[in-house]
């Protein structure tokens, strides 16, 4: 069974997908994570987003997987606590919207998923990743609730960022998620919005395992 979350980001998708999977005891694949972890290593070799020719060479010699912890390592470096920095968080969009970049990714997580119960969250899980998955979620909330969200995240890694700074950035990176041209965010016609605003994280959880329970 595939379980699609999407939504903007700080919206509650890492948490309520990682709490849904436990519980039912299926996989979860943070898709967001993996093109973070090619913006980290595009960045570490010095690729710009708009070198194409040199992307595709890194794409087809670089080597991605979640371990049995689900932490990402990409060539065989584990970087799934470099990948949340604000430097990742400002690029990420300008990466993820390389057609190259998403049909190697897109490809992957279908390989990972296919034949597996699995919960997978990211911008176009329900859209293109898996059209047909049997559940489909899209995660909304406020944008101040989203940026105190990253806030926390933020410091817990020691950076600082005003709330302000935050919200510009949220704003931005939805702008260019939704508005560009390959698999933009949006909501699937078929998903189920859940507006997270007011929620708590075990709220955000039940009501998704409700919902499946109820219509499976
Ligand atoms: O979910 P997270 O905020 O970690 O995702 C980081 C970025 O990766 C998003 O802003 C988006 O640009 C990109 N992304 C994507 N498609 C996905 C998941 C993430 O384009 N399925």
């Amino acid at each position: 069974m595939i379980i699609a979350i999407d939504g903007p980001s700080a919206s509650g998708k890492s948490t309520t997908a990682k709490g849904v999977a436990e519980k039912l005891g299926f996989t979860h694949l943070d898709t967001g994570a993996m093109y973070r972890a090619v913006t980290w290593g595009l960045k570490n070799a010095e690729i710009t987003a708009d070198d194409i020719e040199t992307i595709r060479h890194f794409l087809s010699e670089i080597e991605i997987y979640f371990d049995a912890t689900n932490r990402i390592h990409l060539n065989g470096v584990d970087v799934s606590r470099e990948i949340r920095s604000g430097n990742i968080s400002s690029r990420v969009s300008a990466v993820s919207a390389v057609i190259e970049v998403r049909e190697k990714m897109v490809k992957i997580q279908r390989q990972i998923a296919k034949g597996n119960n699995c919960v997978l969250e990211g911008r176009d899980i329900g859209t293109v990743v898996f059209p047909n998955a049997e559940f489909k979620f899209f995660l909304i909330a406020d944008v101040d609730v989203r940026a105190k969200r990253r806030l926390i995240d933020l410091e817990k890694m020691g950076e600082t960022k005003t709330i302000s700074e935050l919200i510009a950035d949220i704003r931005r990176r939805d702008e260019l998620d939704s508005s560009r041209d390959h698999s933009p965010l949006i909501q699937a016609e078929d998903a189920i919005p859940i507006d997270t605003s007011q929620l708590t994280i075990d709220e955000q959880i039940n009501k998704i395992i409700n919902h499946i329970n109820l219509n499976k």
